[in-house]
């Protein structure tokens, strides 16, 4: 074998498999067709969820040091009233705030410093996967750089090789189509004096133009426009047509054009997610449109939650079977999310004024008898049975409570965490015990925790499910053994 895991594609989602399989020991061959990163931002926003998984890997403060947080998300109408309002949270039971806008380059140089320095990965940049074919030993790929050709040896091959994924077409995964598909022209700028804009993220709901205007890192602000029937992408990356577009927000001068690019939104979903030791993850097994800001968050959820149980098959902990319960745990959070953004994309990409005038006093109505109350930011909920343990708070990320001035993910480590005031004697190596009555807000804890004695936290800080220490125990064994 040249390495335990071939991982085709070293986006945000294969950079990050890559450095949480090495925190588990185990090597992977990064494989990359281009040799540097994509220079230009496509991500603006990740969750706090996210920010975890940036913490474990030991790059939170390079990413945050290019980042922002944000207040509140805003649908409005073309005259300006608010439709709907997410307020979002400045601290979470994550540890980290609710949301944050960033520089999309700054955290992938970041990752690939990381990863440079990582003994278990072999960055092949410049490599493109040209081919693979897999036994019941493993899986051989053939690489190409050029008129180069490298043959390698892996046990399991992931493909993290975006929308057009070659890993997905060989293994002959169809696309279930949500059958959303709007052309939108998107504009990176550089905008020194942001202060004549609302700070928050918004969506113009006008029919006349639907408009996106979102903060990025520091100084850097994105507006997306939808083309209209008969525009075309040619029509809209013009510049002079780019400077009618953002006349109205910003002066001559006043917003420098660094990217402009015109993309399809649409929601697609791999049917099958894993064939024998292959396996997709990130925009290779799902895309979704930018609205709700979640398809690199969800491409790095299921990272977190593939990394984890690669590397327990890999090390003789659990069974291959365990691998089945990363397309069943993560399909259905992942639809759930692009059924919002969906949702949310429908009521912005209205072009009918009509429906338009309609839904703005639905929605103005709805929101008066809310008495303005924020909207629900959308989130993929708990995951649903896979290998979890049925109980109260399985499936839902566990909270990340401080002990002292460190964050729990960092005093645990990277294998199960057991929180229980109990002594347990006999554990395997794999899971280490943490009293909750060391955490610097226990009472929030017990509060989360309910009537159960233990918490049982997987590596993906998932929790695995909740009860007496032996029965979580007892579960974690059964389920591993797949
Ligand atoms: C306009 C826009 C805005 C967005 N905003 C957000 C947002 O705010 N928040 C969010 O979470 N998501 C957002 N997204 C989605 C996000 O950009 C993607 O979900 C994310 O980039 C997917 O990461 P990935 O690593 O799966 O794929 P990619 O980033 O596409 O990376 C795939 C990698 O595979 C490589 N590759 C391809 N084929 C091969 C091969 N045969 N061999 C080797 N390498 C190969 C490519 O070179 C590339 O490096 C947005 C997307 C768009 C278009």
């Amino acid at each position: 074998m040249d390495a335990d895991v071939l991982i085709a594609g070293a986006g945000p989602v294969g950079a990050v498999l890559a450095a949480l399989l090495a925190q588990q020991g185990v090597s992977a061959i990064l494989a990359d067709r281009e040799t540097g990163i994509y220079r230009q931002p496509r991500a603006a926003h990740f969750d706090a969820e996210i920010m975890r998984i940036f913490q474990q890997i030991g790059i939170a403060d390079a990413v945050a040091a290019e980042a922002r947080t944000i207040s509140a998300y805003e649908f409005v109408n073309g005259g300006g009233d608010v439709l709907m309002r997410f307020d979002v949270p400045p601290m979470t039971a994550q540890g980290w705030p609710a949301s944050f806008m960033f520089h999309q380059p700054a955290m992938e140089t970041a990752l690939r410093a990381k990863l440079a320095g990582a003994p278990q990965v072999d960055l092949a940049l410049g490599w493109a996967l040209a081919s693979f074919r897999q036994d019941d030993g493993g899986v051989t790929a053939m690489l190409r750089r050029g008129d180069e050709e490298r043959r390698v040896r892996v046990r399991y091959l992931v493909g993290c090789d975006g929308g057009n994924s070659l890993v997905r077409k060989a293994i002959d995964a169809p696309l279930f189509d949500y059958g959303f598909d709007e052309p939108w022209l998107v504009i990176d700028t550089v905008m020194p004096d942001e202060s004549r804009l609302k700070p928050c993220g918004v969506q113009v709901c006008d029919p006349r133009r639907p408009t996106t205007i979102m903060p990025m890192s520091p100084g850097r602000r994105r507006w997306e426009f939808m083309l209209l029937p008969g525009e075309t992408a040619e029509d809209m990356l013009d510049d002079t047509r780019i400077a009618e577009l953002l006349a109205p927000y910003a002066a001559p001068g006043e917003a420098e054009l660094v990217r402009k690019a015109v993309y399809r939104f649409h929601g697609l979903v791999a049917t099958r997610w894993r064939e024998g030791r292959v396996l997709l993850a990130g925009d290779a097994a799902h895309q979704m449109p930018p609205f709700a800001g979640q398809g690199m968050c969800s491409g790095l959820r299921d990272a977190a939650n593939l990394a984890w149980k690669l590397a327990f098959v890999l090390r003789g902990d659990a069974g291959d079977g365990l691998l089945d319960t990363y397309q069943s745990e993560r399909e259905p959070h992942v639809r759930t999310i692009i059924e919002g953004a969906i949702a949310m994309g429908k009521i912005v990409c209205t072009l009918d004024a009509g429906q338009a005038a309609a839904r703005d006093a639905h929605m103005i109505a709805a929101r008066a008898m809310q008495r303005g109350a924020p909207a629900q930011v959308p989130g993929g909920g708990a995951l649903p049975q896979g290998c979890l343990f049925e109980s109260p708070r399985a499936g839902e990320i566990a909270p990340q409570p401080r002990i002292g001035t460190q964050r729990l993910d960092d005093v645990v480590g990277h294998g199960f965490t057991l929180a229980t005031a109990t002594a347990v004697t006999g554990l395997r190596a794999y899971v280490t015990t943490i009293d909750p009555g060391t955490f610097a807000d226990a009472p929030a804890w017990a509060k989360w925790l309910g009537a159960a004695p233990a918490a049982l936290i997987q590596p993906d800080r998932y929790v695995f499910g909740t009860g007496p220490a032996a029965d979580l125990l007892a579960a974690l064994s059964s389920a591993l053994a797949g």
